[in-house]
């Protein structure tokens, strides 16, 4: 589906998810507990998952871990909603090999918008996955997990199935201590958390994987 040349899922979860966070502001969603979870979301899908995950040990392997810890926190970044590791991997080797020059998949030089978030909504000829993935992170896609999640999508309906089940988790108890259900509006903006961290990359200064 395709308007004005957005991707209108990507668009579609960014205005639902911010959305769905203003409702935090109003008293009868808010409650402490929620605060401490979004919190909680920020450290876990965004300081762990993409920092840590993404970032530091699949993209640049700046250190070693068992595999199950790696996956794991694969699996926490898939959950912040940007791209599967395969595809998060290969657009960040690019953006390191090509940092903040025209090819860079978020040059600064396509202006604020494009470099603050416009590169995540908006369909560009350089962020095609196949020929990223097939450059930058075929060792990537040598871990069957990551092939999986990388296929027809996988990534999201896993996240969203560990959002469900996050959400279900904290809905019951939100019942069983009679607080409200709040613990939706910290999670979804606790899950795009990371895009800002991402952000910053795309004004760092071009380095060797
Ligand atoms: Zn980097």
């Amino acid at each position: 589906m395709r308007i004005f040349n957005c991707k209108a899922d990507a668009l579609v979860g960014f205005v639902l998810c911010h959305a769905l966070a203003v409702l935090a502001l109003f008293p009868w969603f808010f409650s402490w507990t929620g605060v401490i979870l979004l919190v909680a979301g920020i450290l876990l899908f965004g300081a762990l998952g993409i920092n840590v995950g993404f970032h530091r040990l699949i993209t640049h392997r700046g250190f070693s871990c068992p595999l199950w810890l790696e996956r794991t926190l694969a699996v926490l970044g898939t959950c912040s909603l940007q791209f599967s590791p395969a595809l998060w991997v290969a657009v960040h080797r690019c953006h390191h090999h090509y940092a903040d020059e025209e090819k860079d998949p978020h040059s600064p030089l396509r202006g604020f918008f494009w470099a603050h978030f416009g590169w995540l909504l908006m369909r560009s000829g350089d962020m095609k996955s196949r020929p990223l993935i097939e450059r930058y992170a075929k060792d990537v896609m040598r871990d069957p997990l990551y092939a999986l999640l990388e296929r027809r999508r996988n990534w999201m309906n896993l996240s969203f199935l560990i959002w469900l089940m996050f959400f279900l988790a904290g809905y019951a108890g939100a019942i069983a201590s009679g607080e409200t259900c709040a613990r939706l509006c910290s999670l979804v903006p606790a899950s795009w958390s990371g895009v800002g961290r991402y952000e910053r990359y795309s004004s760092g200064t071009r380095r060797g994987r």
